[in-house]
């Protein structure tokens, strides 16, 4: 476990001043997250702390701060979401959620913050996040030709599980 700087990681004063445990926790997931970040290789990510928020990250930088307690894959694949995009990922906090969830099953931890996943999916995650994931992915393709890909996705998000947990729309 890297406690401190690393090649991949820069970590703020306030996250050096942090209890060892959960600084290690801290950055232990970011580390795991970025590897599932090729894009992200080249650039050093400074993380600092947060207390108000899950999370938050500067656009335009390599910045962002996490909030060590409860912090799920899914808030930090989210803030390092946020540093792609404009390059790439299109901008706002519903499409951050989809490249998210779309990108990899590490941050199927927690249901997203933003996109409005439909009431069954809320109830019971863990029994609809492969589905959701399924159906952000396709919104992404759908996105190459439409361009209300947010809406189009959350439609079906809204009738997932209405009849079959397993029946996606083709
Ligand atoms: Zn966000």
């Amino acid at each position: 476990m890297k406690l401190q700087d690393s090649p991949k990681t820069h970590i703020t004063k306030a996250l050096a001043s942090e209890r060892i445990g959960l600084r290690g926790k801290v950055i232990s997931m970011v580390n795991r997250s970025l590897d599932e970040f090729p894009e992200l290789l080249n650039r050093r990510i400074t993380i600092g702390l947060t207390r108000a928020y899950e999370g938050s990250a500067e656009l335009g930088s390599s910045v962002i701060r996490l909030n060590p307690k409860n912090l799920s894959f899914f808030t930090v694949g989210h803030e390092l979401t946020h540093l792609l995009q404009g390059d790439g990922i299109p901008f706002g906090e519903k499409a951050c959620d989809i490249y998210t969830i779309a990108r990899s099953s590490l941050f199927l931890d927690t249901p997203p913050g933003y996109l409005r996943i439909g009431r069954n999916a809320e109830r019971s995650w863990k029994d609809y996040s492969n589905s959701v994931q399924e159906l952000c992915r396709r919104a992404i393709e759908y996105r190459q030709s439409h361009r209300r890909y947010i809406m189009w996705l959350e439609a079906n998000l809204v009738s997932l599980g209405k009849h079959r947990a397993s029946k996606l729309p083709t």
